[in-house]
């Protein structure tokens, strides 16, 4: 150990001499933010346009090399154009990820006011999963989203405005088929819904299932957008899928929706927040 101690000394200590203490703390800064400039390009549409660019640059470089000018300046400047292209084409995914960024934020202040609060009541989240399971058996469809941070105002005002507590009941009633609040999605505000037939963005991720329509996509596509938590019950098949940070998790037991949605209801100091996510998939079909 001191022999390896005395090695690093000899051979490394002009890194340390040259960085200093600032030095390593920007290159650790600066390793978080490539990491989660990578994963969100990863997460969004942008992964194949990432790719895209990469590519234009390599052959830029081997022009470069090669002393290629006219292809060299034709390249340059196609990157300069592609780069102001890349922000009116993404402006959606960058506006979501920097709204990602917000929410983070406020998840950090909770760190120093400890709230302990919750979202919304064990009544609601009974009624809630009981109307879904009861809708499932009955192969009626539904789209409930409930609103977390980010306010879904901008979904609230396409649906028929409601101020009702929740129960069961009045959940099957709306999602009857052939009534007229039945088609489009429930918007769920602590404990009461605030409105119905709701028109959610529909999500345009490619890599989920095609055996799965609007609804799935729509419950899929508020997710990305916001920080909801969206239940989707199939009318094909009567399976409760759920979709959350724009993952969706198909075919979900009550039990787990129970559990999910009692780590929602409670909102506690975020200390479990600060670890590394393993990578997620856009779909996950939930074992039972
Ligand atoms: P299911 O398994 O229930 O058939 P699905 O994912 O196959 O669901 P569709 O069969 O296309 O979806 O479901 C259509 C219904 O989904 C519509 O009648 C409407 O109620 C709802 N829906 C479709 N698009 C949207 C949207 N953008 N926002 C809200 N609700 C939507
Ligand atoms: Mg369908």
């Amino acid at each position: 150990m001191k022999q390896v101690l005395e090695y690093l000394k000899y051979n490394f200590s002009w890194v340390w001499a040259s960085l200093g203490i600032s030095g390593f703390v920007e290159i650790i800064i600066l390793t978080v933010s490539v990491y989660y400039i990578l994963r969100w390009f990863q997460r969004t549409q942008t992964w194949t346009l990432l790719k895209g660019l990469l590519i234009i640059l390599a052959i830029m470089l081997a022009a470069y090399v090669m002393q290629l000018r006219v292809i060299l300046s034709i390249l340059q400047s196609a990157f300069g154009v592609g780069i102001i292209a890349v922000f009116i084409l993404f402006q959606p995914e960058l506006r979501r990820g920097l709204e990602q960024l917000g929410r983070r934020n406020l998840r950090f202040a909770g760190w120093f006011d400890g709230a302990k609060n919750e979202r919304f009541s064990e009544t609601t989240r009974d009624a809630i999963a009981q109307a879904c399971f009861e809708m499932g058996a009955e192969k009626v469809g539904a789209l409930i989203v409930i609103e977390n941070m980010t306010p879904l105002g901008e979904y609230e005002k396409t649906g028929i405005p409601m101020d009702a507590l929740i129960s069961p009941q009045l959940l099957n009633q709306i999602f009857e088929k052939n009534t007229p609040l039945h088609d489009g999605a429930v918007l769920v505000r602590r404990d009461r819904i605030t409105a119905a037939t709701c028109v959610l963005p529909v999500s345009k991720n490619m890599s989920i299932s095609h055996a799965l329509g609007t609804r799935h996509r729509a419950g899929l596509g508020v997710s990305e957008a916001s920080d909801c938590f969206c239940i989707i019950v199939s009318e094909e098949t009567g399976q409760v899928s759920i979709a959350e940070d724009g993952v969706l998790t198909r075919g979900i037991s009550y039990d787990k929706l129970i559990a999910r949605m009692e780590e929602l209801r409670v909102i506690e100091a975020p200390t479990k927040r600060f670890k590394f996510r393993k990578g997620k998939k856009n779909e996950k079909v939930s074992e039972q």
